[in-house]
């Protein structure tokens, strides 16, 4: 296949995927980055009002917990909508697995999208646990005190899976970066640019932690991928990737 004929055929595609993100879609991520913006606020001043200075170790402890948690659903959440499905999917397959499919063909349209575009699905995925979160912390002062551990567990899981795509967008972005995020990419707090572009060869089937990416290397070294992949495909007969190499053909 010619050169213009394979680059034409991206494009189309490219195109038709783009196409998928509506009015509807577009309203129900401003809803849920304005509700989980306000409540992930509100819970930090709790946090913040109870947290007593004895409590460091258990904090740092619990706050580490919640990155490598968060950096594992990344990976999770972003190894089935790359490898399994098509964008047909009802429901699932506009919404979710639409934006992955598109990264790979345009790896550079994230840092095209807004903050709403960015970062809407993910910061909907916390919702229902942070809102949880601030009605028991809201109704039982000792709450606080008996779950210390696992309340700032929950608040860093959810405020690292809501900005997982932010993180991700930074990783792709070469020029204008504030130097405080290009700090954490170098000190390995977050996703680092080079370490990304490991995933965005093709056919994109390693590294898929997109969160602090931690989990990579250990995830990689124990083939877990393939081994999960492996077993679902001797569950269900299916095969992955099948959709993403159909499109390449
Ligand atoms: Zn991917
Ligand atoms: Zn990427």
């Amino acid at each position: 296949m010619s050169a213009i004929k394979i680059k034409s055929n991206k494009k189309l595609k490219g195109e038709l995927l783009q196409g998928l993100y509506g009015r509807g879609k577009r309203m129900q991520e401003m809803i849920c980055v304005y509700a989980t913006t306000f409540i992930l606020l509100a819970n930090l001043v709790i946090l913040l009002y109870n947290v007593q200075k004895g409590e460091l170790v258990i904090v740092a402890g619990a706050v580490l917990t919640g990155m490598l948690t968060a950096d594992f659903l990344s990976g999770l959440f972003h190894w089935s909508c790359d490898s399994w499905g098509s964008v047909h999917v009802p429901l699932f397959g506009p919404a979710f697995i639409r934006p992955f499919r598109e990264h790979h063909l345009d790896p550079t349209s994230i840092t095209r999208h807004d903050f709403i575009e960015t970062n809407g699905d993910n910061f909907m995925l916390p919702l229902p646990f942070l809102t949880l979160l601030f009605v028991h912390l809201w109704r039982s002062p000792h709450f606080y005190l008996d779950n210390t551990f696992l309340v700032w567990f929950t608040y860093a899981l959810a405020l690292l899976v809501a900005f997982t795509n932010q993180i991700h967008k930074w990783s792709h972005t070469y020029y204008g970066l504030p130097r405080w995020v290009v700090l954490l990419q170098d000190w390995g707090v977050v996703l680092g640019r080079k370490h990304h572009r490991v995933h965005h060869v093709a056919p994109h089937e390693t590294h898929f932690c997109i969160t602090t990416g931690w989990l990579n290397v250990p995830l990689e070294s124990l083939h877990f991928w393939r081994h999960l992949e492996s077993l679902i495909t001797l569950l269900t007969g299916k095969k992955p990737r099948e959709d993403d190499l159909m499109w390449a053909k």
